[in-house]
């Protein structure tokens, strides 16, 4: 087999000499012989193929490693490496336009010189003042766990969920929720929405910290909205959920950051197997004690547009994981009132053999002068 020159080589690739140098000291293609005398790299015409490989996955901005890993495998399993890296990618950046749509939004609403005018898109109509909430919170052992460490939690203007697990768990999902009731008690301060939930966001991880103490094998999920008068911002992380209801369709407003749920972002599983993955409770993201050791989790915050008539479910995996949606769609629609459909839920995953806890807010958006 004749040898490239590093010159003849990089003519035939299309890449520059230097970029092949590069590549060589990064690990991600090596020559196939350097002159032990002249420190000449010579190539192999069959590393062509390698070599074009590596500069496509460096243009689409797979990190050094990832990059060695899908050269060191077959075709079809490479395919499935980048199939997958590129759903991480997508998933991050929805994240991220989130919290862009959220930043946006926040700023629209609180320019001063489009405050004044009423017909500015995205300025709360007047009426929107006048809405407000009715609420219902549900905590339940369910039928096999001997404890209950969720924690559930309804208020004017807070809702909230938390799971917690390991040995201090239910102190764990209580700190969360307590974490966020100052701002069931205080009035809003207009324009500070964002320092609000920052404090909320902050003051959850810490109180979270302070019970677990140094282990991360206890914490809690935790998923809340707080009604800011026009709005919901949500405030989420670990795998309870949010819930809408609304036109009697039901949508999922939170992303559960749990094993299972990645493998079905990047397609390396179907939503059948998912249901009887033995490692579908394992979650990627919660609110945990070993503070100081690793940087605190990003929850994901996100502002939600509300409507009069929307009924909002928040619920933790005792719920979600036993009763199929369409159940709790018809369930949450059929209910008269949050009470009746917090109990009616709770029963369902009790009637499903109750093998967690089980919690269940709902509050519907209504207008404040319909009592
Ligand atoms: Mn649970």
């Amino acid at each position: 087999m004749e040898m490239l020159t590093i010159g003849a080589f990089a003519r035939a690739s299309r890449l520059s000499p230097k970029a092949l140098r590069l590549y060589d000291e990064l690990e991600l293609l090596r020559p196939a012989r350097v002159d032990p005398d002249t420190g000449y790299r010579y190539y192999a015409p069959e590393q062509l193929e390698q070599a074009r490989l590596v500069a496509w996955l460096r243009r689409l901005g797979m990190p050094l490693a990832g990059i060695r890993e899908v050269c060191a495998l077959e075709p079809a399993a490479a395919a499935r490496e980048i199939r997958a890296f590129w759903a991480r990618v997508e998933s991050e950046t929805a994240t991220r336009r989130d919290l862009a749509a959220f930043l946006v939004d926040h700023l629209s609403r609180t320019a001063p010189s489009d405050r004044s005018d009423p017909s500015f898109p995205g300025n709360p109509s007047e009426d929107t003042t006048m809405l407000e909430l009715r609420y219902s919170a549900l905590s339940d052992t369910g039928l096999v766990r001997p404890a209950n460490q969720d924690t559930a939690y309804a208020g004017t203007r807070v809702l909230a969920v938390a799971d917690g697990f390991g040995s201090g768990g239910a102190p764990a999902s209580c700190a969360a929720v307590e974490a966020l009731k100052f701002l069931d008690s205080e009035p809003l301060p207009a324009g500070s929405v964002l320092n609000l939930l920052e404090d909320a966001v902050q003051g959850a991880t810490q109180a979270v910290q302070e019970v677990a103490g140094p282990t991360n094998e206890i914490g809690t999920t935790l998923t809340a909205m707080v009604w800011t008068g026009s709005q919901l911002a949500l405030v989420h992380i670990g795998d309870s959920r949010a819930y809408l209801l609304r036109d009697g369709g039901l949508f999922r407003i939170t992303h559960d950051h749990t094993m299972i749920q990645s493998m079905l972002d990047e397609g390396r599983l179907t939503p059948e197997e998912a249901t009887v993955h033995p490692q579908r409770a394992l979650l990627l993201k919660a609110l945990t004690g070993g503070g100081g050791s690793a940087p605190a989790p990003a929850l994901d915050v996100r502002l939600h547009d509300a409507l009069v008539g929307d009924r909002y479910l928040l619920c933790s995996d005792g719920l979600s994981a036993v009763v199929p949606e369409a159940t709790i769609r018809d369930t949450l629609a059929a209910a008269p009132g949050p009470d009746e459909a917090a109990q009616a839920l709770v029963g369902a995953a009790n009637d499903s053999g109750g093998p967690d806890n089980v919690s269940c807010v709902v509050a519907d958006l209504v207008n404040a002068e319909s009592q």
